[in-house]
């Protein structure tokens, strides 16, 4: 196995690979930036170096300095988590040519795969489903109307380089298509460097439903079933779950077959998530494919029992898999919220502070991913996640009673959190009937900031 790993990232995420990396006697490096010097990974991690400041295109998007860094500490391989450098191919190759093993699919994947739009062309190559739309990019507005009109609107405006919810506009009325057009593309410019966008049906009320794989460098490809990512605030996730509620035994072969397919296709290695929108008649659309461990991993471990950042070294060190598709058994029902530095009250500001107590919960089924700790100040650099809470139990109705009590025994004192706002959603009789679509937030929105305000008074 590896003898040591550098870690590119910050987090939550840094402190769990770290967890498994000790469990796997592999020695690790954390990278910092000037704004991190006491974050919680910089103390678990064997040792750390400062690869930059504060702003995150110094530090941790600093391709020069990491390489550097883990060159010089002897590292073998460079564990990027998700965000950051974790997509890009450019890192990944970089890594390669410096012998050191990228942990994650292989660059040209990467490539192939994070342009949404080549993505689904070899999507359709396989037949798997994907949302009616584009072939492949557009720019030309006359093309891109002619495109809108045969699909019937709505329609839905994305990015090639999308990610993070952002870039995407949906559009109702033909008059407004141009407009959200340039809006859409303006938005992708500034945060991916690149407006190449594409058209798609947008899919009403759809739930969001995602399957892990695991695919090793010796041909084998095996998926881990399916999370129900659908409650989320701008396209973005708040509470994932798995299983889903939707989806029977027959189901989760067909969208299983489709996935392992997918992943074929695009020879793929390593863990990946390979994202669908469900409609309410039971059809699904590929949408995209995430080459990168995912934020919700953690509800996939738990009903698996398997450990996917384990996995991810197994296979990077030409491991082969150690289960077969057979092997794979999901047990009971397991729930993540997040919770994140972000006021409800005022429109999902994020802010900082210094944690003054805190207090996790525990007992049965119960995990909490953190990278706080009291008497920590908390960064406005990054990501405003600030915890994971995950639990596990035999039923979806049981997992829901476990949320409640977790998050009940859970206090963060000195910054604001959504924690509130996720146990009134494991209150919510929609999310509790599984009803919630991924429009759920927005259209309760208004309702469960009024019982957070009863619930303060
Ligand atoms: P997705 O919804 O695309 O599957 P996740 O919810 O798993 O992604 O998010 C992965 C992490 O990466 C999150 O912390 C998110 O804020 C971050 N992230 C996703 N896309 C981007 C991006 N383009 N730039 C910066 N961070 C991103
Ligand atoms: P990102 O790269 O930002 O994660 P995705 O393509 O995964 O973008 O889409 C993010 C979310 O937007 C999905 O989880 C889903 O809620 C919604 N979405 C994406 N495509 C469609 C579609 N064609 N119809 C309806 N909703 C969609
Ligand atoms: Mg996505």
């Amino acid at each position: 196995m590896f003898r040591r790993i550098l870690i590119a990232n910050r987090g939550e995420i840094a402190v769990r690979i770290i967890r498994t990396c000790r469990e796997m006697n592999i020695e690790t490096v954390a990278i910092y930036s000037t704004a991190d010097r006491d974050s919680l990974h910089v103390k678990l991690a064997t040792q750390a170096v400062c690869v930059g400041p504060a702003k995150a295109a110094d530090s941790y998007l600093n391709m020069k300095n990491i390489l550097t860094a883990a060159l010089e500490t002897g590292c073998d391989a460079i564990h990027p988590g998700f965000g950051f450098l974790s997509e890009n191919s450019e890192f990944a190759r970089l890594c390669e040519q410096s012998g050191i093993v990228f942990v994650g699919p292989k660059a040209d994947v990467i490539d192939a795969l994070g342009n949404k739009a080549t993505a689904k062309k070899l999507m359709i190559a396989r037949n798997v489903p994907v949302v009616p739309g584009s072939k492949g990019a557009v720019s030309d507005p006359q093309e891109l109307k002619k495109i809108a009109d045969e699909i019937g609107y709505p329609v839905l405006l994305k990015a090639s380089a999308g990610g993070g919810g952002r870039g995407m506009r949906r559009v109702f009325e033909p008059e407004q298509l141009i407009p959200s057009f340039e809006e859409a593309k303006a938005e992708a410019r500034a945060c991916f460097g690149n407006d190449e966008m594409y058209i798609e049906k947008l899919i009403l009320n759809p739930r969001h439903v995602e399957f892990q794989i695991l695919a090793d460098e010796h041909g084998n490809v095996i998926h881990l079933g399916e999370r129900d990512c659908s409650i989320q605030r701008k396209n973005q996730k708040l509470i994932e779950e798995s299983p889903c509620m939707l989806i029977d035994d027959d189901l989760r072969s067909k969208m299983g077959h489709d996935t392992v397919e997918a992943a074929k296709a695009a020879g793929y290695t390593n863990a990946g998530t390979v994202e669908f929108v469900l409609d309410s008649q039971g059809n699904y659309y590929f949408i995209e494919m995430n080459t990168r461990i995912q934020v919700e991993h953690a509800v996939t471990e738990m009903v698996t029992g398997m450990d996917l950042i384990k996995e991810q070294f197994r296979i990077a060190f030409h491991q082969p898999l150690k289960v077969t598709q057979e092997d794979v058994v999901l047990n009971g029902h397991a729930i993540e919220c997040r919770i994140n530095a972000e006021d409800p009250a005022k429109g999902f500001q994020p802010n900082t502070g210094k944690i003054q107590f805190l207090n996790f919960p525990g007992g049965p089924g119960v995990r909490v991913d953190t990278a706080l700790y009291e008497g920590y100040t908390t960064s406005p650099f990054y990501d405003s996640m600030m915890a994971k809470v995950i639990v596990h139990a035999p039923t979806r109705l049981e997992a829901i009673r476990r949320m409640r009590r977790a998050l009940e025994e859970l206090v963060i004192d000195g910054i604001t959190t959504t924690a509130d706002f996720d146990y009134l959603l494991m209150h919510h009789p929609e999310y509790i009937k599984g009803k919630a679509n991924v429009s759920f937030i927005e259209e309760r929105m208004q309702e469960i900031l009024e019982w957070d305000q009863l619930s303060n008074e």
